[in-house]
């Protein structure tokens, strides 16, 4: 079946930035609309899902940017050997909490139909997911600390499909722990494991 990948995107992301179902969308937050959708490669074997925008991807309309998006393309996304052109970056909810807080389960669940109908168009080989919220979005498992550098089979999409999800803590916290050697040898072997999962695909 032919997939105009082009329109199709084009129409999530209409979708997305028009929603406005919870409370997460209603009002700009610091002076910027609270949306953020995806960028990256479409169709891609690789899909990226944090959590939720911070105020400099509201600005600059882009997830995973500024500090933590550095870090992540520098310091995850090359060590494992891919670029961020060739995967796609996505966040489970898709507007800016206030004050940078946590996106909430119920916020999650409510913009679940945006990162279901990605998933869908994506259909990714691999997931990777970055910290406790988006572990839970996929797979239901929450204990980031417990199930870090593990392949967990995500919940069944709407396409009646699971995928395999790779955790990872999210690149904010592992710079929050810079100074915690167990938590970088942690991070340095999930990467290691993550390369050799992503190079037999
Ligand atoms: S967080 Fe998700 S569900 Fe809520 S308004 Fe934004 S796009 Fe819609």
């Amino acid at each position: 079946m032919f997939i105009n990948y082009k329109d199709e995107i084009g129409a999530l992301q209409k979708r997305c930035y028009e929603c406005k179902i919870c409370s997460l969308g209603q009002e700009e937050v610091d002076g910027f609309d609270p949306h953020v959708f995806s960028n990256g490669k479409v169709p891609s074997d690789i899909m990226i899902i944090a959590e939720a925008p911070g105020s400099t991807e509201t600005r600059k309309k882009i997830p995973l940017c500024g500090t933590c998006g550095n870090y992540f393309n520098n310091e995850i996304l090359r060590v494992i050997g891919l670029e961020r052109k060739n995967v796609y970056v996505s966040n489970a909810v898709k507007c800016r909490p206030e004050k940078n807080r946590t996106p909430t389960d119920k916020e999650i669940i409510i913009c679940r139909p945006h990162i279901d109908a990605e998933i869908a168009l994506i259909n990714p080989t691999l997931i990777v997911s970055l910290g406790n919220p988006a572990l839970w979005a996929m797979c239901g498992i929450k204990a980031i600390t417990k199930n870090h550098g593990q392949i967990h089979k995500s919940r069944k999409w709407s396409n009646g499909k699971t995928y395999n999800v790779f955790a990872l803590y999210h690149p904010s916290y592992i710079l929050r722990c810079r100074g915690k050697k167990d938590v970088q040898k942690d991070v340095q072997t999930d990467l290691i494991n993550l390369k050799k999962l992503i190079n037999e695909l």
